[in-house]
This record gives C-alpha cells, sequence and structure tokens, in this order.
C-alpha cells in the first residue's frame, strides 16, 4: 500500500539541515554530530509535538510540523499515537 511506503521510506540517512550523516537514536529521532543537535523525521516530529501538546488535533499537528495529514491518520492507524485519547474519532 502506497502510505505503507509513505511511512518505511519517512526515515532520514542524512541529515535535512548539513547533509552529513547522522545516527539514529530511535522513536523517529536522530543525532547530527555536525550540526550538534537532535533532528526528526515525520515519525519524530509528529511524536516529539504529541509529548508538547498531548491533546492535539491531526490538523493542529499537521499545520505544525508540516507532516501530510493523511501521513499522520497512517500513524495513528498503526497505533503509533492516541490523540486525544480517541484515536479514530479525531481521524475526520
Ligand atoms: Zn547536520
Amino acid at each position: 500500500m502506497e502510505l505503507d511506503r509513505m511511512i518505511s521510506d519517512v526515515k532520514l540517512k542524512a541529515c535535512p539541515e548539513c547533509g552529513h550523516t547522522i545516527d539514529y537514536k530511535g522513536l523517529g529521532e536522530y543525532f547530527c554530530r555536525t550540526c550538534d543537535k537532535t533532528v526528526y523525521d515525520d515519525y519524530g516530529k509528529v511524536r516529539h509535538f504529541l509529548e508538547e501538546y498531548p491533546g492535539a488535533t491531526v490538523l493542529q499537528i499537521s499545520q505544525a510540523t508540516g507532516v501530510d495529514k493523511a501521513k499522520i491518520r497512517h500513524m495513528v492507524d498503526q497505533d503509533k499515537f492516541v490523540i486525544n485519547g480517541h484515536p479514530r474519532d479525531s481521524l475526520m
């Protein structure tokens, strides 16, 4: 399925800012030793945002992270996230 491919392709291979190799730390987080900072892939961005704003809706997450809404919904479908404690209520 196309969305499954989108999600599995989400992993970063290089730092989006400097292009150097990054270390995968898990859960969508990476560390760039060149920039000396943590960078996130789409999954990591959404996860990080939800840690700060646990009650956020899919639309709010999408606007804040720039991650496609369909991708976020797919992550929720895969039970990677619980949004507002009622994952499937927030999907429409
Ligand atoms: Zn970098």
